[in-house]
């Protein structure tokens, strides 16, 4: 067995463990969402003094510890360092509610496609500080890509297919999209401008849908719609969030 690996991570939680020591969680393409202790870490002459900061992209060398799925650090370089986490409240929110979503969720399997949705989120992040569109487009790929939302343009009750140019809606009873001739209690309405927004961030690299146009009441209509359809699907509550 392989014990020694090497491979880039971020990290999502760093804290203090013992006097000297740090307990990260690391989330890799290669091998998910793990755990990994870094002896002496916080020694003043530590040669991994500064590298292991909250959020952070980096390239490690790792050693599995026999019969378990814990990790030690043995080397470690900072490939991005994200200046806007580190003080800016908006982008720290942000960052932090996808790390949560990340550790009570997890990837469905989707290790690389959703490492690479959160490095690439961090750099437009950090690039355009569009705060509430980056958060809209992470966390509609991100359910997308773990199978928990799929949006389909068919009515639930009908089944007419709703055209692009119609406003659809989606029921908070249950969450079915409906057409506007079966809409019958409280629905998150779907104009044809959100659709188009959906559209071009499931199509295009985040470094261009975050280029689209869309009204601050969408964003924040859409943003509202997917943190309710969460709680509504997985029961779950998220500390770094307030619905
Ligand atoms: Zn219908």
């Amino acid at each position: 067995m392989k014990r020694n690996t090497e491979t880039n991570a971020i990290i999502l939680k760093s804290s203090k463990f013992g006097e000297i020591n740090k307990l990260l969680t690391l989330f890799s393409p290669n091998l998910g969402i793990i755990q990994c202790s870094a002896y002496g870490a916080l020694k003043l002459k530590s040669r991994f003094a500064g590298k292991l900061e909250q959020y952070t992209v980096v390239r490690v060398k790792l050693y599995q510890n026999k019969n378990s799925d814990f990790y030690t650090l043995k080397e470690v370089d900072v490939l991005s360092f994200f200046e806007c986490v580190r003080g800016n409240l908006d982008a720290i929110f942000v960052v932090s509610f996808w790390a949560e979503l990340l550790l009570k969720l997890g990837t469905g399997g989707e290790d690389k496609k959703i490492f690479s949705l959160f490095y690439n989120s961090l750099l437009v992040l950090d690039d355009k500080k569009e705060y509430e569109k980056s958060f809209v487009i992470f966390l509609y790929r991100y359910l997308y890509y773990v199978g928990i939302f799929i949006y389909t343009d068919c009515c639930s009750e009908c089944g007419k297919t709703i055209l692009d140019n119609e406003q659809s809606f989606v029921s908070y009873e249950d969450y079915h999209p409906l057409c506007k001739s079966c809409i019958n209690y409280e629905s998150f309405v779907v104009t044809p401008s959100i659709k188009e927004f959906i559209k071009n961030l499931m199509r295009n690299k985040i470094s261009i849908s975050i280029n689209y146009s869309v009204s601050k009441a969408e964003l924040l209509l859409i943003k509202k719609f997917l943190l309710n359809f969460i709680k509504f699907t997985t029961g779950l509550n998220f500390k770094s969030i307030s619905y």
